[in-house]
């Protein structure tokens, strides 16, 4: 598996519908490839934020300032 086709999946890992197959190709590329290691990290703490938190409480402009910041981590792979 690829950076890119990790970044692809990783909704679906976190939420575990990803195949058995996949996620052990998923998992395979994770313990040797430190940056989607980082990346997965900080994809469980958004998804535990957004969780936490209901749209009122979410500061204007912050949800657009993390996809943005994503998007820019996807360009330097
Ligand atoms: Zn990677």
């Amino acid at each position: 598996m690829s950076c890119k086709e990790l970044v692809e999946v990783v909704t679906d890992y976190l939420e575990g519908v990803l195949s058995s197959q996949d996620r052990a190709r998923f998992e395979e590329h994770l313990g040797q490839c430190p940056g989607c290691q980082t990346y997965l990290e900080q994809m469980r703490q958004v998804i535990h934020t957004l969780g936490k938190l209901n749209e009122d409480s979410i500061p204007p402009g912050a949800w657009e300032t993390l996809q943005q910041a994503f998007r820019n981590w996807k360009r330097a792979q």
